[in-house]
């Protein structure tokens, strides 16, 4: 059985230990050490990272009574020197002891039961067992975790069994029946937990709630604790003094500021909106003076024939919409961009011609590609010279039909 260093001395991330065994499973090598500070995964709480004789240890797993540190290589000396990542240990014992300071204080506030914690990559979240809770009642909460970590109390771990646990109110109940492991900050906060804390709570540092959200009738809360809230603080800063600049304002303004941006964004989006519609008016109107009448065997035809450069798509859509009102008309419309033109073919719904059969046909004058179905077609094409052609055997299929 692997001595558990994590549990003894919870600070301690660099350690010396003798191989046990190694055993190859697929392409990882668990290596079972007679002592450890790397913490297996477990209770919420990700697995350490860090290094056996300069090599990464990419996974450390409890199964049963043994600790296997998970590595890509073996390791041919027994005696090996070992260190746990600082950065990404401090970080997580951040969040975990955090995370009790913070369910502490939200049974003190207002009997907010915590009922399930994420430690995730960004935030740590706590679900309570509240349908709601007042934001007044969270700030409170996060200004008593932050006393608590201003007093620097001691955090204190100690192992007992179903008698010793009758001694002490866990926050929690707990299902353990032996080894049960009791962390007690002082008379602030008792529960039975498996994961690595600080022994002071100073070290936790700033905690900072972020948001909340509601989850199957209870209350998820997410927050920033410890350098991930000086993290987000700095890109806030970022943020806010980067848009007092664009907006030549200081922070209490910025809100107002781009409340005004957004109202005149409507505005000129309305204005906009209403030239696009008379415009299209006024084009539609001129093309209907331009109409070639193209007579089929039982009706005649409207055909509006058009090439545009660089028009707006928008407003051609609307031109195209107003035009197809009108019975019996066809429209042909070319929209020449730079190396390439968008085309449009369409006719008005009480028409019915066979181009679903052509369009391939049709598209082929053009080295056009696209498609659609009645009463409307459309795409690209690049054979600008082919136009005439097209518009040739539109005419033919029109007059045919
Ligand atoms: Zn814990």
């Amino acid at each position: 059985m692997t001595r558990k260093i994590f549990y003894e001395n919870e600070e301690q991330l660099e350690f010396d230990a003798k191989i046990i065994e190694q055993i190859q499973d697929g392409k990882y090598w668990k290596i079972v050490l007679d002592q450890t500070c790397f913490y297996p995964e477990g209770g919420g709480q990700p697995a350490d990272k860090g290094t056996i004789e300069g090599k990464k240890v990419l996974n450390v797993k409890k199964e049963e009574d043994n600790i296997y540190h998970f590595l890509k290589e073996k390791i041919e000396q027994t005696k090996v020197h070992c260190k746990v990542d600082h950065n990404w240990r401090y970080d997580y014992m951040q969040q975990h002891t955090g995370q009790h300071i913070i369910s502490g204080a939200l049974m003190k506030i207002g009997n907010y039961p915590t009922v399930s914690v994420h430690q995730g990559e960004s935030a740590t979240t706590i679900e309570i067992d509240a349908p709601d809770i007042p934001k007044n009642d969270i700030f409170k909460v996060e200004e008593l975790s932050n006393e608590i970590i201003n007093l620097n109390i001691p955090i204190s771990s100690h192992f007992t069994d179903l008698e010793g646990l009758k001694h002490f109110t866990l926050r929690r109940p707990t299902k353990a029946t032996e080894n049960i492991r009791i962390i007690q900050i002082e008379d602030f906060d008792t529960v039975a937990c498996g994961g690595v804390h600080f022994t002071r709570t100073g070290k936790v540092g700033l905690i900072k709630w972020e948001g909340m959200e509601k989850i199957r009738g209870r209350i998820r809360l997410s927050w920033k604790i410890g350098n991930r809230a000086i993290m987000d603080y700095h890109e806030k800063m970022e943020i806010i003094n980067n848009l007092n600049v664009i907006f030549s304002s200081q922070q209490h303004q910025l809100i107002e500021r781009i409340q005004k941006l957004q109202e005149n964004q409507f505005q000129i989006t309305g204005e906009k909106m209403e030239l696009e519609n008379q415009l299209s008016e006024a084009i539609k109107d001129k093309l209907k003076t331009q109409t070639e009448t193209i007579n089929s065997n039982n009706q005649s035809i409207n055909l509006i024939y058009k090439e545009f450069n660089n028009f707006n798509p928008n407003i051609l859509k609307k031109v195209m919409e107003k035009l197809l009102e009108s019975e019996n008309t066809f429209i042909l419309f070319f929209n020449h961009l730079e190396n390439r033109f968008n085309w449009i073919i369409a006719h008005s719904m009480n028409l019915s011609l066979p181009i679903p059969k052509q369009i391939q046909e049709l598209l082929s004058h053009i080295n056009g590609k696209g498609g659609g179905k009645p009463p409307i077609w459309q795409g690209i094409g690049t054979k600008a010279e082919g136009i005439p052609q097209l518009k040739e055997s539109l005419i033919n299929i029109i007059k045919s039909n």
